[in-house]
Parts: structure tokens; sequence; C-alpha cells
């Protein structure tokens, strides 16, 4: 029997901007890099294993006009369409998809931080919108595409007597995926800032996280963990495929001790031989773990540290302290692990002294690299609640939705002008990037043709944006 759907079309939409929309938490890149989206690489990983016809459309990382991107889309005559979309720049990408409906395409199902946060709202009067996804991993997009709407769990889905917003029956604690088709998406593409070897490919081994930072998006959301063998089957594909470079894309790898303990020693079994990084907290670190990470391969860790004060740290739920902060980069300055620390400057109640101690605390920690992030009143973040509620800021329903990417301030406070704290950072990554030593350091380092390569296009990067943001002072 033919199915009600067969082709199924996924879309990053395309813009001017380096838009990325992933994992519900839209911003632009800061630099050059654009990574796979993770959205469509686990959406795309289920559709194939259930047969439908894919193809990936990416109209950012292969910078496509908005012309191109239809040609493709009506080249390949889908039946439905999943399409990425974000806060920053939802109304450019409803306006696309309506004008892909006009042109035959029956079915879009879009996801985004600001479906995820408003969809109901922003589907009463969008038309062109059937539905959206509230994740990635779990959901019933194959359900709905056949027209089993009961059954299009963790989906607001339109029917003909209205919008209906479909929970889960039940959350099993663990979940298996299958293996993405990696070789559909334009691999040559994406690059990440610190990757040895290209291409790569990203694998997650957990879902959600259940930590309380409040100005994080998914910040108390159902933790789930991937279950070992289905973990390590995905990696004996990713060998199989040839990979040297692998990403955990995990929002925090190890919450779950046991099931991380396992998947390493199952690595080290294996001897897969790719490099990998991956992001996580400095609470969940030992020495012992990250031996263990060490020994299976992972060359980089992404740690939130956010604030070299306690003070603001309790503040924002971080749940982490300044000693665990200190002992972590220790560990891996023994292990010889490298590591790029996050840092979120300008939350309210921040003052410039604070900004100092943050800085402070990243030259004394000494990571591989930093990223200083301006705070971001988030779709769907605790911060983003309060600072509507003080006043902070304001929601202008869509289009004037704040810009949240992180080299931007999007606001001021009573402590902190946002023009003060632009300038900080711009003098931050100054400091920390350009000292004498660490460029030396990291020129005895490059041990590879990729990496000496994204050093030079981000350090060329990083000069540019610092002449910008000059000019714009003088202006
Ligand atoms: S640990 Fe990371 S992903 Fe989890 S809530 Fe905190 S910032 Fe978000």
């Amino acid at each position: 029997m033919k199915r009600a759907t067969q082709k199924v079309l996924l879309l990053n939409p395309p813009s001017d901007r380096l838009y990325i929309r992933d994992q519900f938490c839209s911003h632009v890149s800061k630099g050059t890099y654009y990574w796979q989206p993770l959205d469509l690489l686990q959406i795309s990983a289920r559709l194939n294993a259930q047969g439908y016809e894919l193809s990936i459309v990416d109209a950012i990382a292969e910078r496509l006009s908005a012309e191109e991107t239809q040609r493709r889309i009506s080249r390949f005559a889908p039946d439905a369409l999943v399409f990425m979309t974000g806060s920053d720049s939802f109304a450019d990408d409803v306006a696309f998809i309506a004008e892909v409906k006009r042109r035959g395409v029956g079915v879009a199902v879009g996801i985004g931080d600001i479906l995820r946060e408003k969809g109901e709202q922003l589907m009463a009067t969008h038309p062109e919108i059937d539905a959206y996804l509230h994740d990635f991993v779990n959901n019933g997009l194959h359900a709905f595409l056949q027209g089993r709407m009961d059954d299009a769990a963790n989906m607001t889905v339109r029917t003909a007597t209205g919008l209906r917003k479909v929970e889960e029956r039940d959350s099993p604690r663990t979940f298996t995926i299958p293996t993405p088709p990696y070789e559909i998406f334009p691999l040559d593409r994406y690059r990440m800032p610190y990757n040895r070897y290209h291409p790569y490919a990203t694998i997650i081994t957990s879902s959600w996280c259940p930590f309380g930072c409040n100005f994080c998006p998914f910040a108390r959301t159902s933790y789930r963990v991937r279950e070992v063998a289905d973990v390590l089957r995905n990696m004996e594909d990713i060998r199989r495929m040839g990979f040297r470079q692998v990403h955990m894309a995990d929002w925090t790898f190890a919450v779950d001790r046991k099931q991380a303990e396992a998947i390493l020693r199952g690595m080290i079994k294996a001897k897969f031989g790719f490099t990998w990084s991956c992001l996580s907290r400095v609470d969940l670190m030992d020495r012992e773990l990250m031996g263990l990470m060490v020994e299976a391969g992972c060359d980089l860790l992404e740690l939130g540290v956010e604030s070299g004060n306690q003070e603001i740290l309790d503040r924002y739920e971080k749940g982490i302290t300044l000693e665990q902060i200190h002992d972590t980069f220790r560990w891996a300055h023994e292990l010889n692990i490298s590591t790029l620390a996050t840092f979120v400057l300008g939350l309210p109640g921040e003052t410039r002294e604070d900004l100092q101690k943050t800085l402070d605390l990243a030259l004394t920690i000494e990571p591989t690299f930093c990223s200083f992030n301006v705070a971001s009143p988030r779709m769907g973040t605790e911060l983003r609640r309060q600072m509507l509620a003080d006043g902070l800021i304001k929601d202008d329903e869509e289009g004037a939705i704040l810009d949240s990417s992180r080299s931007q301030p999007a606001f001021s406070t009573g402590q902190l002008a946002a023009a003060e704290l632009q300038r900080f950072r711009q003098i931050a990554i100054r400091k920390f990037y350009l000292r004498p030593s660490y460029l030396l350091q990291r020129l005895r380092r490059i041990s590879s043709l990729v990496e000496f390569q994204n050093y030079a296009s981000n350090g060329l990067s990083l000069i540019w944006q610092s002449i910008q943001s000059a000019r714009a002072r003088r202006t």
C-alpha cells in the first residue's frame, strides 16, 4: 500500500546571516564556524530507518540564496518538509515556508526555540505551519506524516477541529535512535572551531538536562540516557564511514556516571581511533573520569564556567563552586586534555568588578579556548521570564524578538550599559587570546592542517570583529 508521505525534505532555511537554529537555542555564529544541525540529524535518523526518501537542504551551511533553495526543493518535490526556525529569524523563515507551500509542498513541520516557547500562538496566525516538534529525539513525526494524529507524540498538530498538543503516553528513562544518514548532509560545509580533522560526525549519548541554570533553555528538562549498546553501535558505524573526528553534542555529558563509564570503557575496548569532544559540567568531573575520557580519545572538553563570582553562580543556580572550577582545570592540565571554558557576561546584577573577576578567573585557570558570551534572555529561560517581569526587556510578539546572537548585548541593566558590556567583551577576548605566551603555546600544539586552518580563520575573524567594534565605538 502506498504511504501517505514518502518524500521528506529537511530544511535549514536561507539567510545572509549565519543563523544557528538547532537545539532550541537560536543565535548567530560568532566566527566562521558552522556545526551540523543536531535536530535535523536526529530527525533524519528515524525517518531514514522508517523508509522515507530523504533530502537535506542546509541553505545556511551551503550559502544558498532563497531562489536557489526554492529550486532545490522543487527539484526534489517532497510530500512534506521539516524546517528549523529560531527566535532571531522567525519572520523570514515563515515567509519562506509560505512561499514553499504556495509552490506545492503539502505539509510543513517546524522545530525551534520560538515554537517551543509560543508555538500554539504562532500557529494560530501562521497557517503555513502544520505542526511543530517538541523534541527532536523522541517524537511521533512518522505517525503524523502517516495521518495518525493520536500517535503524534511530542508534537503540536493542526487538525480539522483545531490545534492539538499530543504528549508522550509514557516517558521511558532510556532511548535508542538509529545512526543518522550522515552522508546526505553537506559534511564538507560544517566546521567546529577546534576540530583537528575534517569532516566530523555528531553523536548523542543523552537528551535534555536535569540541571537548573536559569539562563539556559534546557534547564530542568526531562533528561534521558541513550542505551550504551546503541551509542557504541552508532560509533561503530562512524568508524566504518571513516570519520576521524566526532562531536558528542549532549547538552551535558556524564550526568549518569554509570552510563558514561560504560560508554568510555566500551570505546576503549573497541579502539575506535577517532578523537572526540563533548560538553559537560565541572561538578560532574573528577580525575578518574577525565582519565578514562582521555584514554577513550577525548581531546576537548567544553565546560560552562560562566562567572568568576560565586554569588553570581549561586544566584543563577549554576550549582557549581569556584573550587570545582579550579580543580577541574588543574586536572585537565595534568592530563593534557584541551578545554573550552564558556562564560556569560552581563547577567542582571553583575557589576564591572564582577566582569573583571570573571576575566581574572579565565586567565588563572587557563583553558585552551575561552568563549565570552553576552547574557541573553533566551526563549524558554527563567532569566527571560524574570527580565520580562522586571521590565528589563519587552516581548513584542514576533519580529521584534531580541537579538540573541551571543555577541551583541541585548539589554542594559541598572549596573551595566549594553555598550560597556560590549566593550568589556572585546577587552576580555583580546586579553585572553592575544597574550604572546598563549599564541606561542597554540602554535606549538598544532597537530594537523585542519587545526591550523581553523586557528587561522577564527583568528582572522577575531581580529576583524575587534576592528569592527572599535569602529562602532568611534561612530
Ligand atoms: S548544565 Fe548546561 S545544559 Fe544543563 S541547564 Fe546548565 S547550562 Fe543548561
